[in-house]
């Protein structure tokens, strides 16, 4: 398998993160899914990947897990090799609740997958990246995070963190030629919103451009961020200007 490069995806099983597994495997790297359970869907992208030419293998891991992420980094460099060129850090959860009544487990759920789980990967693969004199990294954030949202304060902390992240990372990592961006998604349709309902007209006059966006809207600006030699420390909104 280590002829082709390769690219990490947290979160391919589905939504945005299986969008932007199917981009690579177009574009010929082969594809290590980082998910947490849902194997189907796991599989689905698999045979999506595999379909496009490339090879593709899912590694059951939670993110949140300093372990498990250091284990499985690991495992996928057995696997694909230390060519590793791209990773993604797009796993991500909601328990959304008002502050005033918001669990403390939801709070520390949501931060431990949304911010520490891009932390344990961008750790576990840094080395490597600095290694092979190059690597790009793209973290999913959201516009959560930039405008702050009410009922969602341990998302929009996540998402904020994500921005620090991903700045600090970039300059950080700028002279050894390794990239780190993030896209801010507004209201993309995944399993993530489905409670949501575009007959909510409230919302979508929030929406400049009307309508809520699709999961290739969102992997078009990962893919575009991944494949930017010039680009580092950006975010790039995807939310049909919402927070313009
Ligand atoms: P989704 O459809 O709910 O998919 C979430 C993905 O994350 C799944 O692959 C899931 O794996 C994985 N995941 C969840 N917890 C994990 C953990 N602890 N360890 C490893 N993997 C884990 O979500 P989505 O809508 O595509 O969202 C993708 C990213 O975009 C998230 O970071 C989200 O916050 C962000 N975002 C989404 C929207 C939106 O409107 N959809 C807007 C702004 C930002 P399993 O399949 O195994 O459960």
């Amino acid at each position: 398998m280590a002829d082709t490069k390769t690219a990490i995806v947290t979160g391919g099983s589905r939504g945005i993160g299986r969008e932007v597994c199917l981009r690579l495997a177009a574009l010929g790297y082969n594809i290590a899914i980082v998910y947490v359970g849902d194997e189907n869907e796991a599989n689905d992208t698999i045979a999506e990947c595999n379909k496009k030419g490339v090879t593709a293998k899912a590694y059951v891991c939670n993110v949140a897990s300093f372990e498990e992420t250091k284990a499985t980094v690991a495992e996928i460099r057995k696997d694909f090799g230390n060519d590793i060129e791209f990773l993604v850090n797009n796993a991500g959860i909601t328990r959304d609740g008002l502050i005033a009544f918001m669990k403390e487990s939801d709070w520390d759920s949501v931060l431990s997958v949304n911010l520490k789980g891009a932390f344990n990967m961008i750790r576990h693969t840094a080395a490597l990246f600095i290694k092979n004199k190059g690597g790009r990294i793209v973290n999913i954030s959201s516009v959560s995070g930039l405008m702050g949202n009410a009922g969602q304060a341990n998302y929009s902390a996540s998402k904020a963190g994500i921005v620090g992240l991903t700045k600090a990372t970039a300059r950080e990592l700028a002279p050894k030629g390794i990239t780190c961006n993030a896209v801010a998604p507004g209201f993309i349709h995944t399993d993530m919103t489905k409670n949501i309902t575009e007959d909510n007209s409230e919302l979508l006059k929030t929406i400049p451009l009307g309508k809520m966006g699709e999961a290739s809207d969102v992997a078009s600006a990962v893919v575009f961020l991944l494949t930017s030699p010039y680009i580092t420390g950006e975010v790039l909104r995807v939310d049909g200007g919402i927070a313009m």
